[in-house]
């Protein structure tokens, strides 16, 4: 089901075709199209579960797909933005290079972005365009932050005599692209499977805060930035696609909720106390939510509690 009520900034939850008609209070929260186009852009057709929905926790797509839920409308903008940039590519792709093509198999269908020339004299590069933070950006790079003893000690205050420390950024990390690795894994097989040849395969990623401080402290002084993606397995793919599809089948057809979503399809849980779209219909969601404002009125941090909740 779709999401069918939007939040406005006062809390209060109202009906989407209610608030495009009148809004209740004295002003709207943002102007009239944008607001539309918001709502279009969660007015899915699509029934069957796509690439990006199987890659989701599918804890959050069974929510997703069997009950209606709320938005914030300004929680979605920063996907308007993504399809504004996915627009502004079709339109230049000037007849030679494929774009936003819906492709489908026996497990699930995906459409990719760009596919073509789109870096270099190589017809085969298939480019998946992404707006995100620079946090993800840094994971995706590898970049770290790794604390360093500068040699001195605080002379006084609590930390008296304890020794300094300072972070430095460090670019040998892990990088970070499963999710976006198997979804344009998924997008190359589709397009092999329909005879063409896939060479390279890249994530065009726009960072959204690179003007901000936090991000120069994340080592990201770019505004863009292209990032190779390699080959995954297609037995591997068609093995997890097939998994979750079917864990996700069962779901919906027996009505039961599935376990909750792994660790890493969570963030650690920060997708469930914030950014979730199924969190109000998630008992997860609500346990952790109520977990963590007894841990903050206890004067906790969140990097302190989070994981081990
Ligand atoms: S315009 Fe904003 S404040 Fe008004 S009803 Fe819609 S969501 Fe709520
Ligand atoms: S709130 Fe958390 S556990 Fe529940 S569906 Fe969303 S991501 Fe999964």
């Amino acid at each position: 089901m779709p999401a069918t009520k939007f939040i406005c900034p006062n809390g209060n939850k109202i009906k989407i075709s209610e608030c495009l008609k009148t809004c209740p209070n004295s002003q709207r929260c943002m102007f009239l199209p944008t607001l539309r186009a918001v709502a279009n852009s969660l007015d899915r057709k699509l029934t069957e579960p796509t690439v990006t929905e199987l890659i989701a926790g599918t804890r959050e797509t069974y929510l997703k797909k069997i009950s209606n839920y709320a938005v914030d409308p300004s929680s979605v903008l920063y996907a308007l933005q993504g399809q504004a940039i996915h627009s502004i590519n079709e339109k230049n792709t000037q007849g030679e290079i494929l774009s936003e093509e819906r492709l489908k198999d026996d497990i699930t269908s995906g459409q990719f972005d760009l596919f073509g020339k789109i870096l270099d004299s190589d017809d085969g590069v298939l480019g998946d365009l992404k707006v995100t933070s620079s946090f993800k950006i840094m994971k995706a790079l590898g970049i770290y932050k790794e604390k360093v003893d500068t040699g001195e000690v605080y002379k006084s205050g609590l930390k008296k005599g304890l020794p300094k420390f300072k972070s430095e950024l460090r670019y040998d990390g892990v990088k970070e692209v499963l999710d976006w690795a198997i979804q344009l894994n998924y997008y190359r097989m589709l397009l092999e499977q329909q005879g063409f040849k896939v060479s390279k395969m890249f994530i065009q990623a726009i960072c959204r805060d690179s003007n901000l401080r936090i991000a120069q402290e994340r080592g990201i002084d770019k505004n863009v930035y292209i990032i190779p993606i390699n080959k995954i397995s297609d037995c591997w793919l068609k093995k997890y696609f097939s998994h979750k599809a079917k864990i996700l089948k069962n779901a919906l057809q027996t009505k039961t909720l599935p376990p909750v979503c792994k660790i890493r399809e969570r963030w650690e849980n920060k997708k469930c106390t914030d950014y979730c779209a199924a969190r109000e219909n998630c008992p997860y969601a609500q346990k952790i939510t109520q977990f963590t404002k007894t841990q903050e009125q206890k004067g906790l941090e969140p990097d302190d509690y989070r994981k081990t909740a």
